[in-house]
């Protein structure tokens, strides 16, 4: 049984650090704006993990009690290695330092390479003050002399994914190609029965395809069936040009 962490950062213990994290202001957001590469890249073999800073809820069609259960079918679709939820209040995100410190202790216990956070711009308060919130906190994780859990830790990187209440036309920094993953990725989307299926048009074009026109877009920026845009702020570094397409 899947289970999503909801007992806070200090009671996760020991677990082997993670290649990524992805930080979501509410569950599916991640699976919109990244889930062909989670995906993807928990094939290849790396450990990847989800927190979902708040319950998403309410929501017209929606419950607490639905959306756990949407967000476990969805993590058991992406096989993620782990998911956690930091029980901050939906709509009511602010960049305080408590839920600052509190975030940087997911870090500081998780121990991810490289958190990915919403890209900066959007319409929606949550998704702006959780992008603030994630980079403070990858700042404050590094602290030493602090009542935080854990050892001290700095992510690698930040890297900014796409799940925005605005209509823009983005310029990513890069473009993974999800071809074999889209699949996945819709299926794990489709699990939050009550935010995309439930009262939603069923005339074409539903949420469902415009989430595929949008992958079929990027992927024909890069010359593949479907493609996930990311941004970053710093230049991304290579160890070699070869996979580079
Ligand atoms: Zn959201």
């Amino acid at each position: 049984m899947t289970e999503i962490h909801t007992d806070g950062p200090e009671s996760i213990g020991d677990v082997q650090p993670l290649d990524f994290l992805v930080v979501a202001p509410h569950p599916d957001d991640a699976e919109i704006g990244m889930g062909g590469t989670i995906a993807k890249m928990i094939r290849q073999g790396m450990r990847v993990g989800i927190l979902d800073l708040t319950s998403g809820e309410p929501t017209p069609h929606g419950s607490e009690t639905i959306r756990r259960a949407e967000t476990i079918r969805a993590t058991e679709i992406l096989n993620l290695t782990w998911r956690g939820n930091a029980g901050l209040v939906n709509r009511e995100l602010q960049h305080t330092l408590e839920a600052r410190k509190r975030i940087a202790s997911y870090f500081r216990m998780l121990r991810p390479r490289w958190v990915f956070a919403p890209y900066f711009h959007d319409a929606h308060p949550d998704h702006v003050v959780a992008t603030e919130l994630i980079e403070a906190a990858r700042f404050w994780s590094k602290l030493s002399k602090t009542d935080m859990p854990g050892e001290r830790f700095h992510p690698e990187r930040t890297f900014y994914f796409f799940c925005i209440h605005l209509r823009l036309a983005v310029q990513p920094s890069w473009i993974v190609d999800i071809s074999e993953t889209m699949d996945q990725k819709l299926e794990s989307i489709r699990a939050y029965e009550s935010q995309f299926v439930v009262g939603r048009p069923t005339e074409p074009p539903t949420m469902l395809d415009r989430i595929e026109t949008d992958g079929a877009y990027f992927g024909n920026l890069i010359a593949r069936r479907y493609g996930e845009p990311f941004a970053t702020k710093e230049p991304l570094a290579l160890t070699s040009l070869r996979d580079v397409f």
